[in-house]
């Protein structure tokens, strides 16, 4: 099994061939509209916003091998970073995150709408028009260390609720995201309290671990089946029949945003670790202490990439 030197994860799923979705249907490559002919909304199912991260790929093609169709309305399977998932080697499965910049940090308006360029902005300009004609997003993303699964629901109530409706994985995060710039999740009306629109950023498990692709099919699954947009039969074959544990939601008030080319963590902390005491030490940013702002606090995605400008931490307290 592969494992690259700087790796503590080895690399267990494949990466899989995407070539057959590459004309697209819907003149965006790599995006591909399946349309029941009814009535009913529109969802798209995300993979590989970052292309380092296998689950959400690997859950596309167990739709297509299981012949999945909308039961209603319409649903689109897509892949957004594709240039970078196409770099995946797993030798050294880090390196395929991005090409230029981060995907999930582009779409402020005024950053889409601006002259900046780079490869991942390239390709949010061309997927943005399906983006903006979408009713529902699932956004299916791993992350660095193998900690409990998370549905980040954005700052709205509508995307907490919908976290609830889908009910797996059990926490989920209400959050505003980070400083270093928009995600797709919180882009246009999927952020607006007035429109009926609302996205989903579920985070399946360590990148690479085979676990982590049950939990974005099981989810997806769950995702298309909460908006009535799977058939009788095909819910039959292949939903969970497991009713998974009540969700809880974790408040996130605040990121620690890295000041200096200096940070360090006190501990190697990998996430959903929680805090007993306000005023703990967390870490060092330069002569900054990072300290927690109250008790019973939880440590959540912390960084192993602490770049100045970037997300360390964020800091969240259960609440339901
Ligand atoms: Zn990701």
């Amino acid at each position: 099994m592969a494992r690259g030197k700087d790796e503590r994860y080895p690399v267990e799923l494949r990466a899989p061939d995407i070539s057959r979705w590459r004309e697209g249907n819907i003149g965006i490559p790599y995006m591909t509209t399946l349309d029941s002919g009814r009535p009913g909304p529109h969802a798209l199912v995300n993979a590989v916003t970052h292309g380092n991260e296998l689950c959400g790929a690997l859950a596309i093609e167990f739709l297509a091998e299981t012949g999945f169709r909308p039961a209603r309305g319409q649903v689109t399977l897509g892949f957004a970073n594709v240039a970078a998932f196409g770099k995946f080697d797993p030798e050294q499965p880090s390196a395929s995150r991005y090409v230029d910049e981060d995907f999930n940090r582009v779409w402020d308006l005024s950053t889409l709408d601006g002259p900046r360029q780079s490869a991942e902005l390239v390709r949010a300009r061309e997927i943005r028009p399906l983006i903006d004609r979408i009713d529902y997003l699932l956004d299916i993303h791993s992350m660095q260390h193998a900690t409990a699964p998370l549905m980040l629901a954005g700052m709205q109530q509508k995307g907490v609720e919908l976290a609830q409706r889908v009910g797996e994985p059990e926490y989920i995060v209400r959050d505003q995201g980070h400083a270093a710039g928009r995600r797709m999740r919180d882009y246009g009306d999927f952020d607006d309290p007035a429109s009926p629109k609302a996205a989903l950023l579920v985070e399946c498990g360590q990148h690479w671990e085979q676990a982590s692709f049950t939990v974005a099919r099981d989810v997806t699954l769950r995702f298309l089946a909460c908006l009535d947009l799977l058939e009788p039969d095909y819910a039959a074959r292949h939903l969970p029949k497991t009713t998974p544990p009540r969700p809880r939601v974790i408040e996130v008030t605040e990121a620690v945003t890295i000041e200096t080319n200096s940070f360090s963590f006190v501990e190697p902390f990998e996430g959903q670790e929680v805090i007993a005491k306000a005023g703990t030490v967390l870490g060092h940013d330069g002569g900054r202490e990072i300290r927690t702002p109250y008790d019973e606090c939880i440590l959540i995605m912390p960084s192993r990439r602490l770049v100045k400008g970037q997300t360390a931490v964020r800091l969240g307290r259960f609440v339901a």
